[in-house]
């Protein structure tokens, strides 16, 4: 494909153990960095900076190798990988952390190699902005920068936080959080706000709402796929954002990447884990993106 330009993903690589309505699963493979991965490298090259356990499931290792190009980036470290549990309410967006116990990430210092380095775009998706700062610093400065984040950095590490901010280019947040950030304006206007803290272009994510994105001259709502069921909100986030990138990465405009990241974070809630988005197919894929189309209004 024309364009087609490598993404370095770097963020958590976990084992989850998640409640919902619709049961109840442990030790799936999860963590930001996978649903990312695994959402982008179907379509492009992917690279991955992380770090597991001398735990880490052989299943899980097969997916990495599965769906990233290089792997220089990922450290297997004596030690428990990263766990976390987490509870959702019968509204489904609601969630409780169980536990969440870190292992092996706390020693997590992200190293690039020769060949992460010239990557011209970079998804620091949800860990530490002290880590994410980190990985900024050991980038080609021309790189593009997509960052997501959580309240919890917004919270406890709300400078640092804003360091990073300052030196992203397309910052993807729920809404939640940019309301946090935005102390309780309005979406746009808290998009006004975040704008002004360094990114030109801004996504605040809606959940079952949809998305939109902000430029300084556009902006672009999506809905989203309807689906019968809910099984696993976990990972949504990380999954838009990682076909979000792919669709840059392969040279598509902001409507493109809005779609590729919708319809695979549809695939990502309707099971556990990744379960669904590795099982899903070309043509169903497809079959959402058109759909996903016309829900498009600028
Ligand atoms: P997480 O922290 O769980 O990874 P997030 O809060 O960062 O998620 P969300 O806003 O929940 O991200 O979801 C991102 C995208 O996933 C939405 O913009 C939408 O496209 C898709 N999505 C989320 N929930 C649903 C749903 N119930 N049905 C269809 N699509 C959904």
């Amino acid at each position: 494909m024309m364009n087609k330009k490598p993404v370095l993903i770097v963020g958590s690589i976990a084992l989850d153990s998640i409640e919902t309505s619709a049961g109840r699963r442990e030790n799936l493979l999860g963590g930001s960095t996978t649903y990312a991965l695994v959402a982008a490298g179907r379509s492009a090259d992917v690279h991955v900076i992380g770090i597991v356990g001398d735990d880490f499931p052989a299943e899980g290792m097969e997916i990495y190798q599965r769906y990233a190009s290089c792997l220089d980036g990922l450290v297997t470290a004596s030690g428990p990988t990263f766990r976390w549990g987490g509870r959702y309410h019968a509204n489904g967006d609601n969630r409780t952390t169980l536990f969440t116990e870190l292992g092996v990430f706390a020693k997590f210092n992200p190293v690039l190699s020769s060949n992460d380095r010239n990557v011209a775009l970079v998804f620091l998706a949800n860990i530490h902005p002290q880590l994410q700062l980190s990985v900024i610093r050991q980038t080609d400065p021309a790189a593009l920068i997509v960052t997501d984040t959580m309240n919890l950095w917004i919270d406890t590490t709300f400078d640092q936080l804003a360091r990073v901010i300052e030196k992203t280019d397309i910052l993807l947040i729920n809404e939640t959080e940019a309301q946090a950030l935005g102390n309780d304006m309005s979406l746009d206007q808290a998009a006004e706000k975040l704008k002004a803290m360094g990114p030109e272009t801004v996504v605040i994510k809606q959940g079952s709402k949809g998305a939109t994105l902000y430029t300084a001259t556009e902006k672009i709502d999506i809905g989203i796929f309807p689906l019968k069921q809910v099984i696993d909100p976990t990972g949504a986030g990380d999954t838009f954002g990682g076909g979000f990138l792919a669709a840059l990465a392969n040279g598509d405009n902001y409507t493109k990447a809005l779609i590729n990241g919708s319809a695979l974070a549809s695939f990502c809630v309707e099971g556990f884990g990744i379960e669904q988005l590795v099982n899903c197919n070309a043509a169903e894929l497809e079959r959402r993106k058109e759909y996903l189309a016309d829900t498009v209004s600028t």
